[in-house]
């Protein structure tokens, strides 16, 4: 290929400070956009070609072709006023870090593709392990240590895959023959990635193989019911089956709801004293604190980590709530061994000396793909750009500011709380009326004004089978006291024309 078919250092510099100020310049205005899309299906289709340029087409004006093209598509996850789902962080920091990550074009699979890409993200993990206050046993220094996978929904099939192997290979050394069907064990409230996982690896036929998965009810608060647990262990252990891998949320996706992990943990050594089963047939018991967990680092919300140390593996999202763009999962492991014989293959081409001498740790051997990216360094440009301190402060915040909304809607004696607010969450809808139920409508009216994006959430029976809840998730890296407040007043007005 000839050298002039690149872009030339000097055009690359000059299209990346357009592309930079383009990103400054959206975050600033990105508050006087719609929040969510207003495109029809196949609209941003249209404006696309439908065959690729054969000549070089590089767009003379880039931020006036994202304008055309790809902005009227786009939902604002980074406006102030964006509420919806679980927040997807982005920030000048983590975005520096993309560019570097992009830039170095590093494919990390082996300590020797790249010993920095490796050597950093140990340090960074260990960085979050101190910050989260976890035991040793989950640092690089214990017996476990932390990775990044791309989302909560791979470290849920990586903890389950590694529970899979520990099972297997304490039932093969105790000459067990056959083996015996395995079982996993969630709340209702858990988030689908669980389920999936069990999917992905072939231990469950669906989303409703209820002979391989237990889903157990959960109570008023939206927490699993050890009492069901328990009782479900039991009966499964009476039929021959074995419990193999629990997952604990905390921090349901629907309520933010905070499993009882201590409890969780309690109910495990019970049943396995109960049962007359040695410890290594222990099921395995995974933490998916997917949004919820960053709030750990702050020390008077540690406590919803409470119970890990007796945790095998738990997830957290930098990339949901501490200010590190898509894609960034921390996954914790208490025994990387188990991890790493489950997941490790190695042909001969990845054979090298730096991996036979042991000294290393090939991060390859903790995730599902071979090829990773070098996400460690947008994690560390934030830690360094906010400190601890200034990511503690951040979420604090986000805390206050969830107050203040709370306390709005209580005192409208329209609405009603109708889940308990854990963190920055608040589930609320409108009291049915004698004119009929206005929740749908009323999320409707709210998102295609454009104003503001919330969604919606369905409980359970336990928790007052409320079929649309609307939920109110403040975290946006951009959100202000001024745009909640604005939020709750474009609601109340809604509301008011809605019911009038
Ligand atoms: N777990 C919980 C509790 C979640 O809320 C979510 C997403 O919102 C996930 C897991 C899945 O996250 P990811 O997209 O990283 O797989």
């Amino acid at each position: 290929m000839s050298q002039d078919l690149h872009m030339s250092s000097p055009d690359f510099q000059a299209r990346g400070r357009e592309a930079i100020d383009f990103i400054a310049r959206y975050w600033e205005t990105v508050h006087t956009r719609p929040v969510l899309s207003q495109v029809d299906p196949g609209d941003i289709l249209k404006l696309l070609p439908l065959h690729p340029p054969l000549a070089s087409d590089f767009p003379q004006d880039l931020a006036a072709e994202l304008e055309r093209v790809i902005m009227p598509g786009i939902t604002h996850w980074q406006s102030p006023n964006f509420f919806a789902f679980f927040p997807a962080n982005a920030s000048a920091p983590a975005v520096l870090g993309e560019l570097l990550s992009a830039g170095l074009g590093v494919q990390g699979m082996l300590w020797l593709t790249s010993p920095a890409c490796t050597e950093l993200e140990t340090r960074v993990m260990d960085w979050l392990a101190e910050m989260l206050n976890l035991p040793h046993a989950f640092f690089s220094t214990g017996t476990g240590g932390g990775v990044i996978q791309s989302t909560a929904s791979e470290a849920a099939l990586v903890a389950l895959v590694a529970a899979r192997h520990r099972a297997r290979t304490a039932l093969k050394k105790l000459n067990t023959h056959p083996l015996p069907d395995f079982t996993l064990y969630t709340s209702t409230q858990a988030h689908s990635s669980i389920i999936k996982a069990a999917m992905v690896a072939g231990l469950a036929d669906g989303p409703l193989d209820s002979a391989h998965m237990r889903l157990i009810d959960v109570d008023r608060a939206g927490r699993m019911r050890t009492d069901l647990l328990h009782d479900s262990l039991i009966a499964d252990l009476g039929k021959g089956k074995l419990p193999f891998y629990i997952a604990a949320s905390v921090g349901t996706t629907g309520t933010t709801s905070i499993d009882p992990v201590p409890e969780i943990a309690k109910i495990i050594r019970t049943t396995m004293k109960e049962a007359s089963l040695p410890a290594a047939l222990a099921p395995w018991l995974h933490i998916d604190a997917a949004h919820a967990g960053a709030a750990a680092i702050c020390p008077e919300l540690r406590h919803i980590l409470n119970g890990v140390e007796d945790a095998d593996s738990i997830c957290l999202n930098p990339h949901k709530w501490l200010l590190t763009n898509f894609d960034c999962d921390c996954f914790f492991v208490r025994d990387r061994r188990t991890l790493i014989d489950s997941l490790s293959i190695t042909p001969e081409y990845l054979r090298n000396n730096a991996t036979d001498s042991g000294a290393v740790f090939d991060y390859r051997d903790w995730q599902i793909p071979l090829g990773r990216r070098f996400r460690a360094l947008k994690l560390w440009l934030v830690i360094r750009h906010y400190g601890v301190r200034g990511l503690e402060a951040y979420i604090r915040e986000h805390i206050r500011l969830s107050q203040i909304f709370e306390s709005l809607v209580q005192e409208d004696p329209r609405f009603e709380i109708v889940a308990p607010r854990t963190l920055n969450l608040i589930c609320f809808r409108l009291k049915d009326h004698p004119k009929g139920n206005f929740n749908k409508p009323l999320l409707d009216a709210l998102n295609s004004s454009g104003k503001l994006f919330l969604t919606h959430t369905a409980l359970p029976p336990a928790m007052g089978g409320h079929k649309c809840v609307l939920r109110m998730a403040i975290g946006a890296t951009l959100t202000k006291e001024s745009h909640v407040r604005a939020a709750w007043e474009e609601i109340q007005s809604h509301a008011t024309r809605l019911l009038a």
